[in-house]
């Protein structure tokens, strides 16, 4: 059965790999026998996760990338192919938070979010899926959605729910777009899980108050998103495509 989950031959892109989920994702794409090309814009922190992977046993190489510069995605998508090979795995992680509400938000902030967040996985997947289709590679694309793109929460978080609910629906038409061509879109939309950026919010009072509505009674951890993206990533996920897995401890069946 471990085969299901084994990635060995596999190349893989992460965006926004040099922090949080995506450094995360990375290490367990790798871990579980992929090449992985880490890409965002701060390199030096790619470098060192690319050589954290290294002294593991796996293979990693840094790109510089900005999901929101298309000419920049082709760059990056072109140095991972050239040094690893084919890209037979895309996860779209690089996202931005918004804290604006309707009546006060800066269009600037609307436009940033938007376009790094849905735009950014929109430009990936295409520049990547042209190289899959190309190449007829079986490919998986993951787009990092949000417990808060599937159920609408509370205030203050306008823009980056909005684009987070465009990932869901960027999945559905793109699986249904690919399909023929042998490449599974899925999503995963993980509740709250502690990170560096949100360590301090999610120990706070105000974040302690949320984790009292969580079913399971956590936040969850990076290692808690393990499962599905090995099975969203590899064989296991052959018959799987338009599919939204949630991760959150319940939480969506709860008030957010
Ligand atoms: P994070 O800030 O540590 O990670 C986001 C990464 O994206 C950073 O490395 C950042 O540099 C990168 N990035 C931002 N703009 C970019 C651009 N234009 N080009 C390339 N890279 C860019 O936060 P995180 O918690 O690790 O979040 C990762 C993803 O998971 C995000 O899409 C986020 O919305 C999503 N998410 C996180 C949580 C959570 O609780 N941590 C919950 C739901 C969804």
């Amino acid at each position: 059965m471990t085969e299901l989950f084994d990635l060995k031959g596999q190349v893989a892109i992460v965006t926004g790999a040099s922090s949080g989920l995506g450094a995360h994702f990375a290490e367990v794409l790798a871990q579980a026998g992929a090449k992985v090309a880490v890409g965002a814009r701060r390199v030096e922190r790619l470098t060192t996760l690319a050589d954290k992977i290294a002294d593991n046993g796996g293979e990693a190489l840094p790109v510089e990338l900005d999901v929101t510069d298309a000419g920049s995605i082709v760059a990056a998508v072109q140095a991972a192919e050239t040094e690893l090979g084919h890209i037979s795995i895309l996860v779209n992680n690089a996202g931005i938070p918004s804290a604006g509400r309707t009546i006060e938000m800066e269009e600037d902030e609307w436009d940033n979010v938007l376009d790094t967040n849905l735009k950014g996985a929109w430009l990936m997947a295409r520049e990547v899926g042209r190289h899959m289709v190309a190449h007829e590679t079986a490919g998986r694309i993951i787009n990092i959605s949000s417990v808060i793109g599937v159920r609408t929460a509370a205030k203050r978080v306008l823009a980056y729910s909005i684009s987070k609910a465009g990932m869901v629906n960027l999945t559905e038409t793109m699986a249904l777009e690919l399909a023929d061509k042998g490449i599974c879109v899925n999503a995963i939309a993980p509740g709250y899980i502690h990170t560096e950026l949100n360590h301090d919010f999610l120990n706070s009072p105000a974040g302690q108050r949320i984790a009292t509505r969580v079913p399971i009674g956590r936040f969850g951890e990076t290692a808690d998103l393990d499962g599905a993206l090995l099975l969203l990533a590899g064989p296991a996920a052959r018959y799987i495509t338009g599919s939204v897995v949630t991760i959150d401890g319940g939480l969506s069946l709860s008030a957010l």
